[in-house]
C-alpha cells in the first residue's frame, strides 16, 4: 500500500514524465486473517490470475463459457474455459439510501454512500450529531469489519447519551431580531434554504434559530437579503477584513480565494503537504462551506481590486459536508458570473471550482492556470476593468459600508 501511495503521488507531481513500476513477486492481502484464506485457497488448488476480462461467450456444442482475457503479468491473451462463471459485482447504496439520507440530512459520498463526518478524526460519526454509522451503508465491508464498526458506533452514541448535558460547536447562526424582515412582511428565504431545517420564521416574527440543530454551514447567512443573521466566528465584518488584508498590496495581481473547509481548503493543504508547487498570488480565506460566501464577499474582493476570484467547493452532488450548502452556492454564484460578463469583466477572472481533500494535484494546477491567465489579461486591463466596475460595486455595497 505504501509503495502504491507513493507511486500515485509521485505520478501526480510529475505526470507523464516519469515511468513507475511496481514489482511485486507474489499477492498479499491485507486485514487479519485475509493472507492465511488466501494460503488456503491456493492449498486447494485455486488459481488466481491478474487480469482483464474482455468477453465471455457460450461455446454452442458444450454450453461452457469461454472467457477471453489478458494475463496481465504476462502481458499475454488468455482463453480459458468454464462451466460456471461467478461476476463479482460492485456494490452500490441500497434503494432506501435516498430517502433515509433526506429524512435524517446525513450526507452522502460521490459514489451514493453515506459519508463520514472526517475520515481520519470522526470515521464513524456523520455530519449530523447524534447519528453514527456503522457496516456497508458507508461503502462495501466484511462482517468482521461491520461488527468492529458497530460497536465502535454504540460506544460513540453512548458518550452522548450518558452526559446529562452536550457541547455543540460554537459556529452556529444567530438571528438579530429588529432587523429581520418577516416581522414586517413575510421572508423565510433561511428557512427554505437551510439543509438542516434549523431555521422558524413564522410571520410577524423574526426568524428564530434552533442552536442545536444548526450545523454551521452559514448559507443562511449568505442568503439573507436582510443581513439579518450572523454567523459566529464567520461574521461579515470579521470576512471582509481577511479580505482587505489579502488585498492590501498589489491586488490586481492576486488571487482571492474562497475555500471551502472540508474540501478545497484541505484539498489546497495537501498541495501545501505534498510540495505541489504553485505560484504565491493566492490569498485564501477559509470559510465552513461553500454556501457561506456571501455575494457581497466577491463584490467587495472586486472592489479591492483583487485580479482574480476563486470560488471553490466540494464536488456536486453529495461530497457537500453540510448537504446542500455547495449546491446553494452554485446557483449565487452563476447569477453573479453573469451579472459580471454583462459589466464588461472578463470571464476568466471569476472562477467558481469544484476541489476535493484529496485533489491537491488539481488544486495546485488550477492556481498556476489562473496566474497565467491573469498574467496574460495584463494588470493594465485588470485595473481598467476593476476601474469601470468600481462605482457600480460602490453602489451596491453601499449598505454594508454603513
Ligand atoms: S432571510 Fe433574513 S430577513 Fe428573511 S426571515 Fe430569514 S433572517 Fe429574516
Ligand atoms: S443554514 Fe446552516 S448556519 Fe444557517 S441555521 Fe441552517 S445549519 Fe445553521
Amino acid at each position: 500500500m505504501y509503495a502504491l501511495k507513493n507511486s500515485i503521488l509521485l505520478k501526480e507531481k510529475y505526470h507523464e514524465d516519469v515511468e513507475i513500476y511496481i514489482l511485486y513477486t507474489d499477492m498479499r492481502t491485507h486485514f487479519k486473517g485475509y493472507e492465511e484464506f488466501y494460503g488456503r485457497a491456493r492449498e486447494h488448488g485455486i488459481n488466481f490470475i491478474r487480469g482483464r476480462v474482455s468477453q465471455i461467450v457460450e461455446i454452442p456444442k458444450t454450453k461452457n463459457l469461454l472467457i477471453s482475457a489478458e494475463d496481465m503479468m504476462l502481458g499475454e491473451p488468455i482463453e480459458l474455459e468454464a462451466e460456471l462463471v461467478v461476476l463479482s459485482t460492485a456494490a452500490i447504496p441500497s434503494k432506501g439510501t435516498d430517502e433515509v439520507a433526506r429524512i435524517l440530512s446525513v450526507t452522502r459520498g460521490a459514489d451514493g454512500f453515506f459519508m463520514e463526518s472526517h475520515p481520519k478524526l470522526k470515521p464513524l460519526d456523520t455530519a449530523v450529531d447524534g447519528i453514527f454509522l456503522a457496516g456497508a451503508c458507508q461503502g462495501p465491508k466484511d462482517i468482521p469489519y461491520s461488527v468492529s464498526q458497530g460497536s465502535g458506533a454504540a460506544a460513540r452514541a453512548a458518550t452522548i447519551l450518558s452526559q446529562p448535558t452536550w457541547k455543540i460547536e460554537p459556529i452556529i447562526a444567530e438571528v438579530i431580531p429588529n432587523v429581520c424582515r418577516n416581522i414586517k412582511v413575510k421572508c423565510g428565504i433561511c428557512e427554505k434554504k437551510c439543509p438542516y431545517g434549523a431555521i422558524k420564521a413564522v410571520v410577524g416574527q423574526p426568524a428564530q434559530v434552533t442552536a442545536a440543530m444548526c450545523h454551521g454551514c452559514g448559507t443562511c447567512v449568505a442568503e439573507c437579503p436582510a443581513d439579518a443573521i450572523t454567523q459566529m466566528h464567520f461574521t461579515d465584518p470579521q470576512i471582509f477584513a481577511q479580505i482587505k488584508a489579502g488585498l492590501d498590496e498589489n491586488p490586481e495581481s492576486k488571487i482571492l480565494g474562497f475555500l471551502c473547509n472540508w474540501c478545497s481548503y484541505a484539498g489546497a493543504d495537501l498541495a501545501g503537504t505534498s510540495r505541489f508547487e504553485y505560484p504565491p498570488t493566492l490569498r485564501a480565506i477559509r470559510v465552513m462551506c461553500s454556501g457561506r460566501v456571501d455575494r457581497d464577499f466577491v463584490l467587495e474582493a472586486f472592489r479591492q481590486g483583487a485580479g482574480m476570484v476563486l470560488v471553490a467547493a466540494c464536488h456536486l452532488p453529495y461530497d457537500c459536508h453540510y448537504i446542500s450548502g455547495n449546491e446553494k452556492m452554485k446557483v449565487r454564484m452563476e447569477a453573479l458570473a453573469k451579472m459580471f460578463e454583462k459589466l464588461g469583466l472578463s470571464p476568466e477572472r471569476f472562477r467558481i471550482e469544484y476541489i476535493s481533500a484529496a485533489e491537491g494535484v488539481k488544486f495546485a494546477g488550477l492556481i498556476k492556470e489562473m496566474a497565467e491567465q491573469m498574467e496574460t489579461l495584463g494588470t493594465e486591463k485588470i485595473k481598467a476593468e476593476n476601474e469601470k466596475l468600481r462605482p457600480i460595486l460602490d453602489k451596491m455595497l453601499s449598505k454594508k459600508k454603513k
